[in-house]
This record gives structure tokens, C-alpha cells and sequence, in this order.
């Protein structure tokens, strides 16, 4: 592997087991278990009930793009070598809409509303990104 240069998220108590999770290349997200919402990004507390019974569930990869928008130009340096990248909104089959990187196609392909599955991008020993390609 590659130094992985880029920044990295902060892992916190409560994102910690999702990070656990894209490392083993699963993607999982909080469950509330007072109210049975799924929750993304990781919180300490129910954005819908405000509980702190939160659980873990893995859900399956399987998204719909949203929307998106193809980076150019204007950005750090250290994601210029990337350009152009696709930033976009996926909507997961379990309802949970995620802000991720399409990779593994070309900007003129993407369509709103095509079929995307999660891949992971292995940057350190500890972080794995969850990406989506087409499905
Ligand atoms: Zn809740």
C-alpha cells in the first residue's frame, strides 16, 4: 500500500465502530433502538428521538445516485493528482442518504438515480473509505 497522504477522519467513541466496520469492508450504520431509525453520519444521540440506545446494523452496499457534482480544479493540492473526482449524494436501499466519491467510472456516465454498490478504498491500517462504483 501506498503512504496515503490525504487527511483522514477523526475517529470519535461514537464513529469509531463504523470506522471498525469499512475496515473489514462492510458498511454499517447506527440503529436507534428506541425508535428503529438508521443513522448516518455516526452521533451520539438519535437525531429523531434524541435516544442514546443506540445499536449497529450492517446494511447491504446497495445505492441509488442521488446527485453529484465533477471537481475540476480549486482544490488542495494534495487532491489535485485526483482530478477530476465525482463527490455525490448516494441514497442507500435502507434509506440513508451518504455524501462519498464515485470511482470506477467516468463523470459523462453518471446518471441520477443508476445503481451503485459500496468498494473501499484501504488509505491506513486503521481507515478503509467507503466509496461507491457502479453496480
Ligand atoms: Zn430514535
Amino acid at each position: 500500500m501506498t503512504a496515503y497522504t490525504k487527511p483522514l477522519p477523526e475517529m470519535t467513541p461514537w464513529s469509531k465502530k463504523f470506522w471498525e466496520s469499512t475496515k473489514l469492508h462492510k458498511l454499517s450504520m447506527q440503529r436507534c433502538n428506541n425508535c428503529g431509525k438508521l443513522i448516518f453520519y455516526p452521533r451520539k444521540a438519535c437525531p429523531e428521538c434524541w435516544s442514546l440506545d443506540l445499536g449497529w446494523q450492517e446494511v447491504s452496499g446497495k445505492a441509488k445516485l442521488n446527485a453529484f457534482t465533477v471537481t475540476m480544479a480549486g482544490v488542495e493540492p494534495v487532491f489535485a493528482p485526483d482530478l477530476p473526482y465525482v463527490l455525490a449524494l448516494v441514497d442507500l436501499a435502507e434509506g440513508v442518504t451518504m455524501m462519498s466519491n464515485i470511482v470506477d467510472c467516468k463523470p459523462e456516465d453518471l446518471k441520477p438515480g443508476m445503481d451503485l454498490e459500496v468498494t473501499f478504498r484501504d488509505c491506513t491500517d486503521n481507515i478503509s473509505l467507503p466509496l461507491f462504483r457502479p453496480a
